[in-house]
C-alpha cells in the first residue's frame, strides 16, 4: 500500500477546470472529512524475475480517496498480488486514477456533474486473496461479494 502522489498534476489540471485548488495531503493517518472506496485501472508487472508472470492488467484496482481540511487530499492506492508466485506488486496507472479522483473532488466541493460512465467489463474474477483492497476492507469490489 502506498499513497501515489506521482499523477497530482493531472488531478489538478482536471481541477483547474472547476476553479477549484486541491494539496496532495502526505500523510493519511489524519482524521479524513470524507472517505470514499472506488476502483480505478491500470497494469502490474509481477517484481519477481524467477516468476513467468508476464503481468496483468485490472480494470479493478481498489483505491480510497480522501479528502481533508484546508483543501487537501490524497489517494490510496492497493496493490495486488501476482497469480503465479504471490509477489506484491505496485500498479502502472492510466488516466482513470485523476479522472476519478478529480471527480469525487468535484462532487464533495459540490461541483454539478453528470455522472461519469465507466467503461470496461470486468476481465475476469476480482480474486480477493490477490487484492490487498479486500483485505483491508476498502475494496468496492470485493464489498459486492462480502
Ligand atoms: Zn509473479
Ligand atoms: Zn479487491
Amino acid at each position: 500500500m502506498v499513497n501515489v502522489s506521482v499523477p497530482h498534476s493531472e488531478v489538478t489540471a482536471l481541477l483547474e477546470e472547476s476553479d477549484l485548488d486541491f494539496r496532495f495531503h502526505s500523510k493519511d493517518d489524519d482524521f479524513a472529512l470524507k472517505t470514499y472506496d472506488t476502483n480505478i485501472m491500470g497494469r502490474f508487472s509481477c517484481p519477481n524475475d524467477e516468476c513467468g508472470s508476464t503481468g496483468w492488467s485490472s480494470k479493478k484496482i481498489a483505491i480510497t480517496i480522501r479528502m481533508y481540511t484546508g483543501d487537501k487530499y490524497n489517494a490510496r492506492v492497493y496493490h495486488q498480488r501476482c497469480q503465479e508466485c504471490k509477489r506484491l506488486s505496485q500498479p502502472i496507472l492510466d488516466d482513470s486514477y485523476a479522472e476519478r479522483v478529480a471527480y469525487r473532488l468535484k462532487k464533495w466541493s459540490g461541483v454539478e456533474m453528470e455522472a461519469p460512465v465507466y467503461g470496461g467489463e470486468s476481465n475476469g474474477p476480482h480474486i480477493r486473496s490477490l487484492c490487498e483492497g479486500c483485505k483491508a476492507g476498502h475494496c468496492s469490489e470485493g464489498k459486492w461479494y462480502c
